[in-house]
């Protein structure tokens, strides 16, 4: 696949477009934004193999963000940090919300020859606005059973991931002016549900992106990705499109 070079256009990489229940051709949630420097953002299972699959080496990530705790959004981040370890690099910059700092001491102490890495934890709240690896990152809450954020970050495009979360006038307002939003939509329409996105509601709630990428599909939605963006593009207008592990978007200059 096409991957780009460095500072040559921000440039968005889908690594895991799934969910906790296994499916083939879906890692679980990670993406990959790439400008003058490499932000993660989350590390599920299978992140690591789509970097390698993308020619990446894990001594290229030394940042990652996290939207949530979720199994299915940290899972590889530990085998991250290990990988860095072994390739002589012993330690990884995370940022996330509160209970990150606790989640990965828990996980570091199960494995004694692994304590040595310097993991340096920075905790977040909704509402901050920081810096790292080169992007202005701003975040807002998501509705999501923990809790959870969502992310715009700013290089030389802006881009808004919302991580897990039912649809949510925080995550709208944030994504306001962005060039792209990556957004969940993790059931077809005709589910009830929560804590999640289904098309037609994100289609009614989002407005004033450049563009929208779903992500997050549950096995449910196997065959009708192609329907789900066309749905949530009809009601917002916004041209939209479903996420596919290594997805390369180039987030287009201004809307
Ligand atoms: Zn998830
Ligand atoms: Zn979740």
């Amino acid at each position: 696949m096409c991957v780009g070079a460095r500072g040559e256009r921000m440039n968005v990489i889908l690594l895991g477009t799934g969910v906790g229940i296994p499916q083939a051709d879906r890692a679980q949630s990670s993406l990959l934004i790439r400008d003058e420097d490499v932000l993660l953002i989350d590390c599920g299972a299978g992140a690591i193999l789509r970097l390698g699959e993308i020619g990446m080496s894990p001594l290229e990530i030394d940042t990652v963000l996290l939207t949530h705790l979720h199994l299915d959004h940290v899972a590889d981040l530990l085998p991250l940090a290990k990988a860095r370890y072994l390739l002589g690099e012993p330690w990884l910059n995370i940022w996330g919300p509160v209970g990150t700092e606790e989640l990965m001491r828990s996980l570091q102490s199960l494995y004694p020859y692994l304590r040595s890495i310097k993991l340096d934890v920075t905790e977040i709240s909704a509402g901050c606005r920081f810096e790292i690896c080169g992007f202005g990152v701003s975040s807002a809450s998501a509705i999501h059973s923990v809790p959870a954020l969502c992310y715009r970050i700013e290089g030389s495009r802006t881009v808004t991931c919302s991580g897990d979360t039912e649809p949510a006038a925080s995550v709208s307002e944030l994504a306001s002016g962005s060039d792209l939003l990556v957004h969940e939509c993790s059931f077809p329409d005709g589910f009830e549900v929560t804590n999640h996105t289904t098309p037609a509601a994100l289609g009614r709630i989002v407005s004033d992106v450049g563009e929208i990428i779903l992500t997050h599909f549950y096995p449910q939605c196997r065959g009708l990705e192609e329907d789900m963006a066309r749905t949530v593009e009809q009601l917002s207008g916004i041209r939209t499109r479903a996420g596919m592990d290594l997805m390369s978007i180039y987030a287009s200059a201004g809307k």
